[in-house]
């Protein structure tokens, strides 16, 4: 199928594979994870700590946003750490964690795949499966994770084009599965005072070029606590169909990102704000 080409301004030019192109299809796509659908007029929350440490962090956290209005529990077991030396997650043990505490509080979840070989047990037990920033060009992940026939959430390479984005979800697509969401997760700047530039733009241009939902990750996005709320509303107000929020019981504790997770009280403050934010956009939280 040749390619399509999107050149509707002044200086872009960039190809939009056949299968992710929002003209392959008659309306946006759907995504259902767990009982949850992303891509219709209500804004999905998710939200729960970077890694799962524990029973109690994980309960606690798992209680907190389910509490506060998150309809879907996000937390990694196996985690791609930049230092070898860093917590690299519970692994299996920490999947298995995930599914009683998101049974015990009726809340789905979504989790990090690193690597083929972790794609059938996670799939097994996880409502969706992430595949994260640094993975995003491994082809091998994304056509395995295409053949499990799970939801995928698929985060932008911290150095990718939105180019290079979509025909990363094109690969998930051509393995006949077109349960992915894009996820907005910042990229890498010359401004050092945050973590990522959140690119608020790709929300826009990737709902303009494509039928995918895309959701936004102000967490990984900034890198800082206190920015988290401010961008998570306009990545609310720039159109995005869900947020993925780093919560953590006790963010002083934390043994991964801490320093970008909410603590208790901001995340219930935050989702009060955000529905008025979605309200005014003619949208709800779901
Ligand atoms: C994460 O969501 O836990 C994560 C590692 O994010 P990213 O892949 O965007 O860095
Ligand atoms: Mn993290």
């Amino acid at each position: 199928m040749a390619a399509d080409f999107y050149n509707d301004s002044l200086n872009a030019r960039c190809s939009i594979p056949p299968l992710v192109n929002r003209k392959a299809k008659s309306g946006p796509t759907k995504v259902s994870a767990g009982g949850i659908s992303f891509g219709g007029d209500e804004i999905v929350i998710i939200a729960g700590p970077c890694a799962v440490e524990n029973h109690e962090q994980l309960s606690e956290t798992a209680g907190i946003v389910k509490a506060g209005g998150a309809s879907m529990l996000r937390g990694g077991a196996f985690k791609p750490r930049s230092s070898p030396y860093n917590f690299q997650g519970l692994g299996q043990e920490g999947i298995l964690m995930l599914k009683e505490i998101s049974r015990i509080h009726a809340i789905p979840f979504v989790t990090e795949v690193m690597d083929t070989r972790q794609v059938e047990f996670v799939a097994q037990h996880a409502d969706m499966l992430q595949i994260g920033s640094r993975n995003m060009q491994n082809y091998p992940l994304l056509k395995e994770a295409g053949m499990s026939r799970k939801p995928i959430l698929l985060k932008r390479g911290m150095m990718a084009t939105i180019e290079e984005f979509l025909l990363a979800a094109e690969y998930i697509l051509s393995q006949g599965n077109d349960q992915v969401i894009l996820c907005e997760r910042g990229i890498r700047t010359f401004e050092p005072t945050i973590r990522n530039t959140l690119d608020l733009n790709a929300v826009p241009m990737l709902k303009h070029m494509s039928h995918l939902p895309v959701i936004v990750d102000p967490s990984h996005g900034t890198g800082h606590s206190w920015m988290v709320p401010t961008m998570a509303r306009a990545a609310v107000a720039a159109g995005a169909d869900g947020l993925i929020m780093e919560v953590h019981y006790k963010p002083g504790e934390a043994l991964c990102d801490g320093y970008q997770s909410l603590d208790p009280d901001d995340f219930r403050q935050l989702m009060t704000s955000l529905r008025k934010v979605a309200e005014a956009t003619g949208r709800k939280i779901l």
